[in-house]
C-alpha cells in the first residue's frame, strides 16, 4: 500500500497534539501539500537502490513521501520532540515501510559518517533555511556517498547556489557547489503549502554529483580558501581581493598569471575551474621562485 500523504488537516492536529509551536530559529516551515511532496520526491530521481538522508523531517511531509520510492531513508532532525514522533507518524501513515526508516536525533550541521546507520546515496530535503546553504555543502563533503542533492531552499538561494560565473548573483554558493558537480535549478514551490506560510517563495535545487576535482580534503580546503578571498571584497579585482591571501599584491599577481587568469578581472567573472587551477598553482609554488627578496 503506498503511504497516505500528510494534508492541512493532518499537520494542524500532529501539531497540536505535539504542541509544536513553529520557531523561525529552526525553520520550521512545514508542507501540507501531498503534490508538493510528490513533485519534489519525481524531481529527486530517487528510486529504490537509494539509501536517501533526509535532513529535518519535522512532521514527516516529505518522510511519507520518500518511502514509498527510496529503499530506505534516514532522518535527521534537530528538535527532539518531532524526532521522536516521526517513527510513530509513519507507522500510521505507511505501515509497510516503517522498518525502512531511521530517526537520528541530530544536528545536520556536526553530523558525520559514523552517526548513521548506513551510508546515504542521496540527499533530499526541504532545508531549514537559515543554515541551508552550510547544511548542502558540510554534508557533500563529509558523505561522499550521496551522488545526488535535491533541496528546496528559499527562492533567492535557489538562484545563487544555480548563478553561472558573471551576474550580480554568483558567488561562494555558487562556485562551491560546483566543486562537487552539475548544479541546476529544479523548479519553484509557493508559500502556500506551508503552515506556517513563509514571507518568501521556494525553490528546488539538484546537484549531481561528479567530483572532477577529486575527493581530497586538502584540495578542497585549499580551493575554497582561495574562493572566500576572491569573494571576500568581490568588488576588487583579483590582484587586490587576494592579496593577503597570497602574501601580497605583487605574488596575487604572480600567482594569477601561473594560473592563466587576468589579475585585473573580478572573482564574480572565474568558474570553479579556475579558483581549481590558482589554488593548485599556489600549492605547488615555492614561494621563493615567485617572490623577488
Ligand atoms: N521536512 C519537513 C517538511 O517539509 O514539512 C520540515 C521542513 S522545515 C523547513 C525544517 C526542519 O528542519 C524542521 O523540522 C526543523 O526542526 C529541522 N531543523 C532545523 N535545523 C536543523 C539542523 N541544524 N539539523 C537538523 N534538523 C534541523
Amino acid at each position: 500500500m503506498p503511504p497516505r500523504l500528510l494534508g492541512p488537516s493532518e499537520i494542524r492536529a500532529l501539531a497540536a497534539e505535539l504542541d509544536v509551536r513553529p520557531t523561525k530559529t529552526l525553520g520550521q516551515n512545514f508542507v501540507h501539500d501531498a503534490n508538493t511532496v510528490r513533485r519534489i520526491v519525481a524531481s529527486s530521481r530517487v528510486d529504490s537502490d537509494d539509501v536517501v538522508l533526509e535532513v529535518g523531517p519535522g512532521l514527516g511531509s516529505l518522510t511519507l513521501a520518500l518511502l514509498g520510492t527510496a529503499g530506505r531513508v534516514v532522518a535527521v532532525e534537530i528538535d527532539p520532540k518531532l524526532a521522536t514522533r516521526l517513527p510513530q507518524t509513519v507507522a500510521e501513515y505507511a505501515p509497510d515501510e516503517a522498518d525502512f526508516l531511521d530517526v537520528v536525533t541530530a544536528d545536520a550541521l556536526a553530523v558525520e559518517p559514523e552517526d548513521l546507520p548506513v551510508a546515504p546515496t542521496a540527499l533530499v530535503a526541504n532545508l531549514p533555511y537559515n543554515v541551508a546553504v552550510p547544511v548542502l555543502l558540510n554534508l557533500m563533503a563529509r558523505f561522499p556517498t550521496l551522488h545526488t542533492a535535491l533541496v528546496m531552499v528559499q527562492a533567492e538561494v535557489a538562484d545563487r547556489l544555480a548563478a553561472t560565473p558573471g551576474g550580480r548573483i554568483y558567488g561562494v554558493p555558487s562556485v562551491k557547489a560546483r566543486y562537487y558537480g552539475d548544479v541546476t535549478r529544479a523548479g519553484s514551490i509557493g508559500k502556500h503549502v506551508f503552515w506556517p506560510e513563509p514571507k518568501i517563495e521556494s525553490g528546488l535545487v539538484r546537484i549531481e554529483r561528479t567530483d572532477r576535482f577529486g575527493t581530497d580534503p586538502e584540495h578542497r580546503r585549499r580551493t575554497f580558501a582561495a574562493i572566500d578571498a576572491a569573494f571576500a571584497q568581490r568588488r576588487k579585482t583579483m590582484r587586490s581581493a587576494l592579496a593577503s591571501w597570497a602574501g601580497s599584491p605583487a605574488r596575487a599577481e604572480e600567482l594569477l598569471r601561473a594560473a592563466d587568469i587576468d589579475p585585473q578581472i573580478r572573482g564574480e567573472r572565474l568558474a570553479v575551474d579556475d579558483f581549481v587551477r590558482l589554488a593548485d598553482v599556489a600549492a605547488s609554488a615555492d614561494p621563493a621562485d615567485i617572490l623577488e627578496p
